[in-house]
């Protein structure tokens, strides 16, 4: 359906090739170290990983870990969000905003007509112009790596399965704005912005 891009990362079981695997970075210091449960065998190893892929992998769980107890109160996850990111260096927190923007890129851009198939005027979810493309899909970014490679793979049905399933209230899911979180982080590190200057 969409072309999948680079944030599709595959590891697979070194032992017997599932794609099934659980994968915790457990070091990024030089080379990055990745610990690979497999779901399939249960074969558990250890993998180096390009740094750049291991990252993506990290910044997936902080939104994983953002997500927890909150029961999909978006208030809730931004404030867990903050506290995650705010002792971060901003080097980190830059990289992990322009990763954001490339996740959020690929749902709204790289197939718009797929997209574009959530708004009401489609008979999808979400109205207005801001809110469905900015609010919504920062909202959908913080959704987490699953949902991402889940619509990227099926469309944007999952999308609407995923709010049903979960019964996620409308204020959550239009929530405004998901990736405020940025600014506030560059706010409480003393900058204006966390890009330029
Ligand atoms: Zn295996």
């Amino acid at each position: 359906m969409m072309n999948l891009n680079s944030f599709e990362v595959t590891i697979k079981c070194g032992y017997c090739k599932s794609k099934n695997v659980d994968v915790k970075i457990i070091d990024t210091n030089s080379t990055a170290i990745a610990e690979v449960y497999c779901n399939n065998c249960k074969n558990k190893e250890k993998l180096k990983m390009e740094t750049e892929i291991a990252m993506k992998q990290v910044y997936w769980d902080i939104i994983e870990q953002s997500k927890q107890g909150t029961n999909f109160d978006s208030e809730k996850q931004f404030h867990n969000l903050f506290e995650l990111l705010k002792d971060r260096d901003e080097k980190f927190i830059r990289d992990f905003n322009d990763e954001w923007s490339g996740i959020s890129h690929s749902y709204i851009v790289s197939d718009r007509d797929e997209y574009d198939k959530l708004h009401v005027s489609n008979g999808g979810i979400v109205d207005g112009n801001d809110t469905f493309y900015m609010d919504f899909g920062a909202w959908l970014v913080s959704q987490g790596e699953k949902l991402f490679k889940r619509y990227l793979k099926y469309g944007y049905q999952e999308v609407i399965n995923y709010i049903k399933m979960n019964d996620i209230k409308e204020v959550d899911y239009t929530y405004e704005c998901m990736d405020y979180v940025f600014q506030d982080l560059a706010k409480y590190k003393g900058h204006e912005y966390l890009t330029g200057v």
